[in-house]
Order: structure tokens, then C-alpha cells, then sequence
């Protein structure tokens, strides 16, 4: 679905990606984590070119990034997104936010892109407040609204950078079981998170960086209990 190979970046001066190598095939949970500043946000954001990197190849879905524009809105197409701040428009509905993009982007008829909106705030377990605004709502059920709006597109892989953590605690639990049933489903998930909980039990492979390298990686069994670099361990001592 996704793949890295030898991506640099650049934020001026600042080698900000050194020489990142990932891969992420269908069906795959990935958890990526690291210590703040490590360059987790920039990985992910330059898989749908939020981000440009400067060196190396990046291939979503079988098509290699490029500058083309139409290549970049076709990649796009195949990516959702979600973010730590849930990024919701305040001055429309959460059904009017959940139908923009497949009514402007994706030529959908009107009527069709309600249906299917509502259907996923039905998923994420949200369907009568398809008519308030983001504002009235609680953080966890506009990440969870958040989560809904990047369904609306049918992702082929969805992107998550920190989605639980600018919410209160008691909100947490349940955009992470939002995020568990969507893995149960089987939808192919790349997520930066300090959520170590869901790391080991939704991931199937946990990346760890630091300093704009991938570090280490390995299943969540082995990552955890038995972590190889010593950037790891000293990472791993302080957030258990
Ligand atoms: P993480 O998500 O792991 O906390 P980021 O990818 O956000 O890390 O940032 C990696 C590094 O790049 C940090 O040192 C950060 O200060 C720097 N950085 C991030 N965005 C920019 C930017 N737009 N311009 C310059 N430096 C940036
Ligand atoms: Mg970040």
C-alpha cells in the first residue's frame, strides 16, 4: 500500500529524514513511535504531500509520488487522514463536514453522499449528532467525527498522527476503540501514537524513531520485551 525507499528531507538546514525505509502492506497496523521532535509527523505527512521530501521514492497504492498534480490529487484519493487537532470545518454541520470532499472532489451526487456519511457516523457510533456543529460536540466525538469524514472517501490506508492525544483521558478510550474496530475490519492503518496500549494489541509491526531514522522495528511482542537498541530501551523506560 505504502512504500519508502531512501526518503530525505530537508526543512532548510535541517535533515529532518535520514534515509527512511518503509513498507507497508495491505491489511497491515503500524504503530510509530519515538521521542518528540524525532520526525514522525513529517514520515507520515509526506506519504500525501503535505510534506514534499527531496530525495528517495514514495509509492502509494502502486503509484510513485511525484510533483504532478494529478498524481498528487490521485494519491490523495487513496489516503485518509486524521490528526491530533481534529481539523473540522466549526461553520459546518458534522454531516455537511463528512459530505464536502465526496460532493466537491469526488462529483458525488448529493443525496448519495449524505447516505454514506451517515452510514459512518453510524459507524463510529455518532449518527444523532449528524446535525450539530463540531464546536457542541465533545474532543472524542469530533475525532471520531474526524475518523468518519476520511471513511466518506473510501481510504485505502488510513494515516493517524497523535488522534488521542489532545483529548481528556476519559475520551481516549473511545476513539481507540473506534480505531480497533476499523483494524478489525481490515482496513490498512499507518498510526503515529503514544498509545502503547494499542500498540500491542492492534499492531502487527511497531516502528520506533528518533533523531529522522527509523531506529528500530519489529512485532509488538518482540519490540516490547525485547528491545534491541539502546535508544529503544531508553525510550521504552520512559513511557511504560
Ligand atoms: P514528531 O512528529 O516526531 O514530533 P516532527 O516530524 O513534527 O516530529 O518534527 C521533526 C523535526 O522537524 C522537529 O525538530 C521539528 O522542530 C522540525 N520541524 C517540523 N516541522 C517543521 C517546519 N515546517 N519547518 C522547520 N522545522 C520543522
Ligand atoms: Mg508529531
Amino acid at each position: 500500500m505504502v512504500e519508502m525507499r531512501n526518503v530525505n528531507k530537508w526543512y532548510g538546514e535541517f535533515h529532518v529524514l535520514k534515509d527512511i525505509n518503509m513498507k507497508v502492506n495491505k491489511g497491515e497496523r503500524i504503530v510509530i513511535c519515538g521521542p518528540s521532535g524525532s520526525g514522525k509527523s513529517t514520515t507520515i505527512r509526506c506519504i500525501n504531500r503535505l510534506e514534499e521530501h527531496q530525495q528517495g521514492e514514495i509509492i502509494v497504492a502502486g503509484t510513485p509520488l511525484t510533483n504532478d498534480v494529478k498524481n498528487i490529487e490521485s494519491i490523495r484519493r487513496e489516503v485518509g487522514m486524521v490528526f491530533q487537532h481534529f481539523n473540522l470545518f466549526p461553520h459546518l454541520t458534522v454531516l455537511e463536514n463528512c459530505c464536502l470532499a465526496p460532493i466537491w472532489v469526488r462529483k458525488k451526487p448529493r443525496k448519495e453522499a449524505m447516505a454514506v456519511a451517515m452510514h459512518y457516523l453510524e459507524r463510529v457510533k455518532i449518527p444523532d449528532q449528524a446535525n450539530k456543529y463540531p464546536g457542541q460536540l465533545s474532543g472524542g466525538q469530533q475525532q471520531r467525527v474526524a475518523i468518519a469524514r476520511s471513511l466518506c472517501m473510501n481510504p485505502e490506508v488510513m494515516l493517524f498522527d497523535e488522534p488521542t492525544s489532545a483529548l481528556d483521558p476519559e475520551m481516549i478510550k473511545e476513539v481507540l476503540d473506534t480505531m480497533i474496530e476499523l483494524a478489525e475490519d481490515g482496513m490498512t492503518m499507518l498510526c503515529v501514537t503514544h498509545e502503547m496500549g494499542f500498540a500491542k494489541t492492534v499492531a502487527n509491526r511497531v516502528i520506533f524513531m528518533d533523531g529522522g531514522q527509523v531506529v528500530e522495528e519489529n512485532e509488538p511482542n518482540e519490540f516490547f520485551n525485547n528491545p534491541q537498541s539502546e535508544r529503544t530501551q531508553l525510550f521504552l523506560s520512559q513511557i511504560l
